[in-house]
């Protein structure tokens, strides 16, 4: 079993994590398991616990009997404890960095890392927002005094992919437990560990129940926890498809629901931009250090056709120089793809890519980077960066969310052109644009259809900020204070009558 005690062997850890779950404060056994490979190497990491229906049932049953006391515990206390959990997680964050790349292939230096200190930030973020639970007084009449409270929903139910998993875990745990909530989260099945590591850290500073992590399949175990009838909202990020099954479920049961779903983000670079500063920003902005798997990807570079070939060059010659490798080592900026399911889809997409380059005239395949020769390496799920140019916004390369390390280059000559073509998708997730004239930056922030803009930088999720899709990338929003009162809690409308 799993010490306490810090880490720095992801594989022991991993091993010793084993196929559990974490149900009532316990690490549980699975009764069924399945292999987690490394995609690095292609070998298996260690076995996971696969959960099923019997499963959700152990784990809604311990968050149900957990809720009343939890719900009925000072509303700072709370915070306290959340807060508390930030700092145990905050002393783990190497181990959780290490264990990250590890299960899912993105490199340490560049990505694991980052994500195991912003996990514990999240932590103490909310945790210090008990306070702010807040009703209002409403001068309905003078006999009649009315206020509102805010009340937790319940129990929530939460399901998470594999691509941040403990960030994306972070951002509804936290802000569910300072509500007065309990929660169950269903792990992504490729990445299990790292968040199986979090529950069992932050049982020191919580009461038995009031957070259990279970791991299984989609199909199965997530499913039948959407449609447990004793999960009072319903909170997943993921992909459109598993989205709107989750959507179903909830109407069904008529409860709650958040989803935070897919993008094919564009990134607006006008005449005007700074070219170094936008250079770096679609870089960052594409995450290729990430293997492009981030649901806000700059997926589509709309560039002013007057500095189409500069910025290509550039871009190119940069994502060149990345190192892509092992993702323990800390030369290394890109590590792989998470599973073989993945990078075989994403593999297809660049086939796509490049077949339709030969058919039109002009178009290319930048392919950047290099692959690594390690022998230790040869299996691994390694992808090269590719850019295509000359292909339009109509292709399925620039209408599909391909979450790989696959963008596009379109050019353009004037702002509304621009506009129709950036909003020209079923996704509104993210959108940057980038010029030196406020005017132009004011007039697109107004008019770009996503839940997230930014003007000439293209910084990730961050704790205090609401952020969330429109169109099909998603309903409602993480993050933010306003994302913990309108989706973690109820409004209740008070009236006492002194006449
Ligand atoms: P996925 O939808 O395949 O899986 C996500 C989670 O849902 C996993 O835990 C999976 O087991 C579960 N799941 C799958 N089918 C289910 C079903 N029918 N019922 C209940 N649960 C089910 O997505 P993925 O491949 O893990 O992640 C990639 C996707 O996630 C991309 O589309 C990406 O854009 C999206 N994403 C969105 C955000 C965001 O904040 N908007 C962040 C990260 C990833």
């Amino acid at each position: 079993m799993a010490s306490l005690t810090p880490t720095l062997d992801p594989h022991q850890l991993a091993t010793a994590l084993g196929a559990h779950h974490l149900i009532d404060g316990v690490l549980v056994p699975g009764t069924q398991t399945f292999e987690v490979y490394n995609p690095a190497t292609m070998d298996v990491i260690a076995q996971a616990a696969a959960g099923d229906a019997a499963v959700v049932e152990q784990a809604v049953e311990s968050a149900r009997r957990a809720q009343s006391a939890w719900s009925a515990t000072k509303a700072r206390d709370r915070g306290k404890a959340v807060a508390r959990c930030g700092a145990l997680l905050e002393a783990h964050s190497e181990e959780l960095g290490l264990l990250t790349a590890l299960e899912t292939g993105k490199a340490l230096r560049t990505e694991s890392r980052v994500e195991a200190n912003v996990l514990a930030d999240c932590f103490v973020y909310f945790g210090g927002l008990a306070s702010e639970l807040t009703g209002e007084t409403i001068p309905f009449s003078p006999d009649v005094l009315t206020f509102t409270i805010r009340e937790p929903v319940g129990v929530v139910g939460g399901i998470i992919p594999w691509n941040a998993p403990l960030l994306l875990m972070a951002l509804k745990v936290a802000p569910a437990l300072v509500a007065g909530n309990t929660v169950v989260i269903k792990a992504s099945e490729e990445a299990p560990f790292g968040v199986l590591r979090v529950a069992q850290i932050m049982q020191q500073a919580l009461p038995p129940g009031v957070f259990n992590l279970i791991v299984g399949d989609g199909p199965g175990c997530g499913a039948a926890l959407a449609e447990h009838p004793g999960v009072d909202k319903l909170t997943f990020t993921g992909s459109v498809a598993a989205g709107r099954s989750v959507y179903r479920a909830a109407a069904e049961k008529l409860v709650p629901v958040t989803l935070e779903l897919g993008g094919k983000s564009p990134m607006i670079i006008m005449g005007d931009a700074d070219l170094d500063k936008a250079v770096a920003g679609a870089i960052g902005g594409m995450r290729f250090t990430r293997q492009g798997q981030s649901c806000t990807a700059a997926s589509r570079m709309f560039v002013h056709r007057s500095l189409v070939e500069t910025f290509v060059q550039q871009l190119t010659e940069q994502v060149d120089k990345m190192v892509m490798g092992d993702p323990l080592d800390e030369a290394t900026d890109i590590g792989t793809i998470i599973s073989r399911r993945q990078y075989d889809r994403v593999k297809s997409y660049i086939a796509l890519g490049e077949q339709l380059c030969e058919d039109v005239e002009g178009a290319k395949a930048w392919t950047c980077s290099a692959l690594p020769t390690d022998p230790k390496l040869a299996d691994g799920l390694f992808v090269r960066p590719v850019i295509f140019t000359g292909l339009d916004n109509n292709t399925r390369v620039a209408r599909e969310e391909i979450f790989g390390p696959v963008t596009m280059v379109i050019p353009f000559d004037s702002f509304e052109e621009v506009l129709e073509l950036a909003n020209d998708s079923e996704y509104g997730l993210a959108a940057t644009i980038w010029t030196q004239d406020l005017n132009t930056a004011m007039r697109a922030v107004h008019r770009l259809e996503a839940g997230f803009v930014q003007v000439n930088q293209n910084l990730v999720v961050q704790p205090m900020l609401s952020y969330g899709g429109v169109k099909i990338s998603g309903l409602g929003k993480e993050a933010s204070l306003a994302s913990m009162l309108e989706h973690f809690t109820h409004k209740k409308t008070v009236l006492i009558n002194m006449a």
